[in-house]
Parts: structure tokens; C-alpha cells; sequence
């Protein structure tokens, strides 16, 4: 067993069950996960059929993008992720997704306001867009980067599709799915052409809190339970 064993399997894991789940199409989208106690992360190769990857396949960079191992070429959106890991001690594993329901929502840039419980509980107070920026780009790098001090765990690209975040793996996977089923009723909700409710600010407030909360333990190396 080499020294990323464990991190490099629950990418490749994540990623077939996200291509069963329907949330990966193809080749599109790209998983990383932060190694611990170190200023390096796994990621998955660069346009390679997630059915074939097998753990050897996922590389590992450093916060330079130096490759410390792997024998492909990384994702082309891995200075995203590093910027990601970089601005956010909370974040140790990242999902970028084309998936669909968001990636429609991310067309007519319309960002999801407090919805659901859940929702603020989990993935924060708005789903924001980012403007658009081309793929693999030092720009796209600069605009999440910015984006992503608001605290929140899930983003929309525009004209891409959706970045979500969480303090492992497990919890990033959750919020995918919260995710879609928010743009998804979002999305129904708008076509009614009625005028869309969302949760009362105080309850917002308080879900949010509860992230920050757990957010704030995370960056003190605190261990984190996803029950609530
Ligand atoms: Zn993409």
C-alpha cells in the first residue's frame, strides 16, 4: 500500500458512484480530497473514463501543482481545487459535477435563495453564481478563490455546472445530492411563473450558525459529526 492509498480509493469510489448516481457524465467533473497534516491533495486525472480509474490513476499535487505522485495528467481544474483548500481549512474534500438540474440554473444565472432547512443547514445562506471563466484558467482560479471566503459549501459556475465542498468526503458526496434537489425544485418552482417562498431569515440565521459552527471546529481540528 503506497502513501495515499486511502485517499486515492475513496476518489475513485466517489466517482463511480457518482457516474451511477447520474451526477458524472462521462469524463466531466473532477473529485480531490485534502491530504492531512500535509500542503498536497489527491486529485483525479485529467479526461479519463472514471470506470477505468483505478487508485494508481489519481494524482496527487502539492499547493504549487508540482506533482508529488501519479502517472497522468491532473485535472485541468486542479489550481481551482488548490485554491479552494488554500482559502478554506474547513474544506478537505471538493466535487465539481456537470450535473444537470444546477447546470441549467447556472444558464439564466439565477442564484438559489434559502429554500429549505437543509439547505442553508448545509450548503449556506444562497447558492451563488460565479461568473463565467474559462476552464483550467489562472482567472477561474482567482474568481472561486474570492468567492468561496462567504462560508458557503456549495457554488454554481456559470455556464459550467456546480463546486461543492465539505469537511470529508462523505459530507461532500450529501451535499452534491441537497444540491440538485434544490436546483431542481428551484428550477420547477420558477417555471410556475408564482412567486417563490424561502425560509424565514431567523431560521436561515440559525442553520447557518450551526455550519459556521461546525465550520470553526474543523479549522481547530476538532472532529465533526454530520447528524444534524
Ligand atoms: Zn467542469
Amino acid at each position: 500500500m503506497n502513501t495515499f492509498e486511502i485517499q486515492k480509493r475513496q476518489i475513485v469510489d466517489t466517482a463511480q458512484s457518482l457516474v451511477r448516481k447520474g451526477y458524472l457524465m462521462a469524463t466531466g467533473g473532477n473529485i480531490s480530497l485534502r491530504i492531512p497534516g500535509q500542503n498536497t491533495f489527491a486529485i483525479t486525472p485529467s479526461n479519463y473514463d472514471y470506470f477505468k480509474m483505478t487508485a494508481e490513476d489519481v494524482c496527487v499535487l502539492d499547493f504549487d501543482l508540482n506533482l508529488i505522485e501519479g502517472h497522468l495528467k491532473p485535472s485541468v481544474e486542479s489550481a481551482m481545487h488548490g485554491a479552494v483548500y488554500q482559502a478554506r481549512t474547513d474544506v478537505n474534500a471538493i466535487i465539481h459535477t456537470h450535473q444537470a438540474y444546477v447546470s441549467a440554473l447556472t444558464l439564466i444565472q439565477a442564484p438559489i435563495p434559502a429554500l429549505f432547512d437543509e439547505q442553508a443547514r448545509f450548503l449556506g445562506r444562497s447558492v451563488d453564481i460565479i461568473h463565467y471563466a474559462p476552464s483550467g484558467t489562472g482567472l477561474l482560479k482567482h474568481v472561486v478563490a474570492k468567492h468561496v471566503k462567504n462560508h458557503n459549501n456549495a457554488f454554481m459556475m456559470q455556464n459550467h455546472g456546480a463546486l461543492v465542498f465539505g469537511h470529508d468526503m462523505e459530507r461532500a458526496v450529501h451535499n452534491v445530492e441537497i444540491l440538485e434537489k434544490c436546483a431542481l425544485a428551484y428550477l420547477l418552482a420558477i417555471c410556475s411563473e408564482r412567486k417563490v417562498s424561502k425560509i424565514p431569515l431567523a431560521v436561515r440565521e440559525v442553520a447557518f450558525a450551526k455550519l459556521r459552527r461546525d465550520q470553526r471546529k474543523i479549522e481547530q481540528g476538532e472532529r465533526v459529526t454530520s447528524g444534524e
